[in-house]
């Protein structure tokens, strides 16, 4: 089978592991041979709710026998109007939806809506990040050289430090990274590359994933909140990975008591169909009708699932379930830190946790070769994780997930990890 996949598929796919999946229910993954795994990533943050969820399954099987695609450009439907009107019960402060089919597309959205809106051509983002990979949303990703090398060139998007706490770009301490951060926007860029009356929006993931599910510190956000006010930039809030209450609220901004302009979401939103939504304000929808639109946004299916997520979601207790779950992990990953001189930074929201590898505590020089070997002895021992920036390990089992699989998946990760070390 994969020498069969090698012969047909696209050369730029590259998979962890040569796992071939038969099926899937809750938090487990059976391969052909058989074989189980548990699932730390959750299908890289898109199964929440676990695999085969039964009221995601029933809701998609009736809707398919009623109606899978009726393009919502033609004609009206009740079921992209209820999902949006669900969708929209998470995010009080905001009143208009945009309905599309992947988090990169829900990124584009922005990006086009932010420049129909402001009339500006700019649009920052920062260094870590990931929105991406079509042309508009690759101009703001910048996690790996691979992702962007020879597609340039690219959209006018200036790449600036994130505030990594563990690990400052601008070698601030701990408690000044926030700040450096932020007067790198207003001190250098504004004053040498572009005037802020030019920039668009700034496009931040609340807890930067693919670079490494950094947790930047709270001041951050607001502080980019201000700038973005002060002078009429959108602030959009990336939440493809971190939204749906991965990290134990609906968004993660939440966390940070931050209020985005424009909210993207995708992955865990239709339950494992391809769903994703743009959100904000009514009043910076000021694109005409045949400004933009999607075939396929606002699926039936997809819609259908989305309902039924929401739906699950929104039941009493989810989110402090999911807070309790991420503290048990941290609390393990924490004690295993203090035997272990590789362990260099413990750090997540809810499930969304990361484990930093290094060589030494005091260096902090990254360790991506151990990194690797963890997530290879972990996969050979049942448990699927995935490595995210240079040398982190991202923990993001679906969010429903019980103290025995918790327990399990930790025990194989600590033995992966006492192995290497
Ligand atoms: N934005 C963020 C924060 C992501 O993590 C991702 C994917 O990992 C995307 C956007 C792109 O989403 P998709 O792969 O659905 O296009």
């Amino acid at each position: 089978m994969v020498e069969r996949d090698a012969k047909v598929s696209s050369r730029s796919l590259a998979r962890v592991y040569p796992l071939v999946v038969d099926k899937a229910y809750g938090v487990n993954i059976e391969d052909v041979d058989g074989n189980r795994f548990l699932d730390f990533n959750s299908g890289i943050a898109v199964m929440n709710l676990g695999y085969s969820h039964p009221r995601i399954v029933e809701a998609v099987k009736h809707q398919a026998e009623l109606i899978t695609h009726g393009a919502f450009l033609e004609f009206y439907a009740d079921v992209p109007t209820e999902f949006s009107e669900k969708l929209l019960s998470f995010i009080p402060s905001m009143d208009r939806v945009f309905l599309t089919n992947s988090g990169t597309e829900s990124v584009e959205a922005a990006m086009k809506l932010a420049r129909h809106y402001t009339k500006r051509k700019y649009f920052i983002s920062f260094y870590g990040s990931f929105h991406g990979r079509s042309l508009g949303a690759l101009s703001l990703t910048s996690s790996k050289i691979v992702h962007r090398k020879d597609f340039g060139p690219f959209l006018p998007v200036i790449h600036v430090p994130y505030a990594n706490p563990y690990r400052c770009p601008l070698r601030a301490s701990e408690d000044e990274c926030a700040q450096a951060c932020l007067d790198y926007i207003t001190n250098v860029v504004f004053k040498t590359e572009v005037s802020p009356e030019e920039v668009a929006a700034i496009f931040v993931e609340p807890v930067q994933g693919e670079g490494g599910y950094v947790v930047p510190p709270k001041d951050f956000l607001k502080g980019l909140r201000e700038i973005c006010t002060k002078y009429g930039i959108l602030y959009v809030d990336d939440e493809v990975q971190a939204g749906c209450f991965r990290t134990g609220r609906f968004l993660a901004t939440e966390h940070f008591g931050v209020e985005p302009d424009v909210v993207c979401l995708a992955k865990a939103l239709g339950g494992g169909l391809p769903l994703g939504a743009i959100v904000c304000k009514a009043d910076f929808m000021t694109w005409p009708p045949g400004s933009h639109a999607s075939t396929f946004g606002g699926n039936m299916l997809s819609c259908a699932a989305g309902i039924a997520t929401l739906d699950v979601v929104k039941e009493k207790g989810f989110g402090s379930n999911v807070l309790n779950s991420g503290a048990t992990i941290i609390s393990y990953l924490k004690e295993l830190q203090q035997e272990s001189s590789f362990i260099g930074d413990v750090r997540g929201l809810g499930l969304m946790i990361g484990l930093e590898l290094v060589k030494n505590k005091e260096s902090k020089e990254t360790n991506t070769q151990m990194r690797d070997a963890v997530v290879h002895d972990a996969f050979e021992k049942g448990l699927l994780l995935l490595p995210a920036g240079e040398s982190s390990i991202r923990i993001a089992p679906p969010i429903i997930i019980g103290r025995e699989d918790i327990e399990a998946g930790l025990e194989i990760l600590g033995k992966s990890i006492q192995k290497h070390i």
